[in-house]
């Protein structure tokens, strides 16, 4: 393209536009996923454990048997029999849903699209854990919204800090719409809320008039056989509950979805069938039949098996090969963990010199709209097996002992602003 046109289509752009910037990890990341490089980027689910030839077969039956309905359009809310599936995998978290009340979507991503969407205007408040999910964050700064971070301790979102940021941001005149949380085993922070803060955190944002958007795709992946009771459970009006099968079955199939307050439902389905007129019914009937027909909880339970052991396998290898001063979480099921390094490092600075030595993770600033993060990462053992992981941990270990010997002799990196939310890649969900 020429310079000439590119200031064209510059100056034709939308300004919800200006928010959306690739980010400098995206091209490292190209690099990142050669074989060679050990990846503690992705969040990608390791599928290796599904029934692939049975799941071939029903695809060729479902073309054979049902090809007429699977292969053609659909409903804009999803089909039914799904989402009474929905509601059944959904009681296990304490959910007791009508299924008129569940909207399908293309994966919990564009349930976050549609519920931004439709609450969000430019420049009102969405608060955020801090950090958050990426994907969620270049969601809403997609629709202009202001992210205001609220801290987490080890029991998840802290409601002081909930009741504060509220305030500072009420002072401030502006307007708050939406608290988005991910309360188990979150992303990136891999801490789970704890089960007494979850009413408080619900009443403070009823108190308040802000709706809870509770984003919960890794609910059924604990480690310790316990299901967390749902925010939802609790609290059917002012509650927004996103769920996915992209984590406990298979995220190529996209498919997600919204439990709303039934007055919202409607206008979610509106706004889905604007977007993308309806969710993909093939992928429908293919999971509507992988429940029907398959134990899936025993799949469930093959997943936590195998992320259990890499989480011990990384949280083993980070305490034998970190350097003093260095803490990470300790999650107790999904798939991150985060990392904090010592005073003075910058992970972003220092990624390129990673990929280097082989070893990719994502810098803490991407999981933050305001830049900061700058001494933490996201570490993912969900993928990678554990050898791997321990090779991985082994050389990002290297990698952090050659900088500290650099900051001894040169003085601590200067950490370097970075703006807003950047558009996530594969590599960084
Ligand atoms: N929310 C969170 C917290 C996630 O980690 C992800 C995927 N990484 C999503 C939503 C989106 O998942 P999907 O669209 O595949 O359902």
């Amino acid at each position: 393209m020429t310079g000439n046109s590119l200031d064209q289509h510059l100056q034709r752009y939308a300004q919800r536009t200006t928010g959306m910037r690739a980010s400098a990890i995206r091209a490292l990341f190209s690099v990142a996923n050669r074989p060679e490089v050990v990846s503690l980027a992705g969040g990608m689910p390791f599928l290796n454990s599904l029934p692939l030839e049975a799941l071939a077969v029903d695809a060729a039956q479902l073309v054979g048997e049902e090809g007429l309905v699977a292969l053609q359009y659909g409903s804009g809310q999803g089909i039914l029999r799904l989402r009474e599936q929905i509601c059944q995998v959904m009681s296990l978290e304490g959910i007791d849903a009508h299924p008129d009340d569940v909207v399908v979507t293309v994966g919990s991503q564009m349930a976050l699209d549609l519920t931004t969407r439709i609450f969000i205007d430019p420049g009102e408040v969405i608060l955020a854990e801090a950090p958050s999910y990426v994907g969620a964050l270049s969601t809403f700064s997609s629709y202009q919204a202001s992210v205001v971070h609220v801290a987490m301790d080890d029991g998840g979102l802290i409601p002081e800090a909930l009741v504060a940021a509220i305030a500072a941001v009420q002072a401030s005149g502006r307007r708050i719409k939406l608290l988005y949380t991910i309360p188990n085993y979150h992303n990136p922070a891999g801490v789970t809320m704890a089960a007494e803060r979850r009413p408080v955190v619900a009443q403070i944002c009823r108190d308040a008039g802000i709706l809870v958007l509770e984003d919960n795709p890794y609910g059924l992946l604990g480690f310790d056989d316990k299901v967390h009771r749902a925010l939802r459970a609790d609290d059917a009006d002012n509650v927004i509950y996103l769920g996915s099968f992209s984590k406990t079955f298979a995220p190529g199939l996209r498919v997600g979805w919204v439990l709303a307050p039934h007055a919202v439902r409607e206008k979610l389905v509106l706004a889905n069938e604007a977007a993308t007129l309806n969710p993909p019914v093939f992928n429908q009937m293919m999971i509507s039949r992988y429940l029907e027909t398959y134990d899936w909880q025993s799949q469930i339970k093959a997943y936590q098996h195998t992320y259990a052991e890499r989480r011990d396998t990384m949280l083993a290898a980070l305490q034998q090969m970190m350097p003093a001063g260095t803490t990470w979480t300790h999650p107790t099921g999904g798939f991150y963990v985060w990392v904090t390094l010592p005073e003075g490092f910058d992970t972003a600075a220092m990624l390129p010199r990673a990929v280097t030595n082989r070893i990719a993770y994502v810098p803490g600033n991407a999981f933050y709209a305001d830049g900061l993060g700058s001494r933490q990462m996201r570490l993912s053992f969900c993928f990678p097996t554990p050898e791997r992981i321990v090779e991985g941990v082994r050389r990002l270990s290297d990698v952090i002992d050659a900088e500290l010997d650099v900051m001894r002799t040169f003085g601590a990196h200067s950490p370097r602003p970075v703006g807003g939310p950047r558009s996530p890649s594969n590599d960084t969900l």
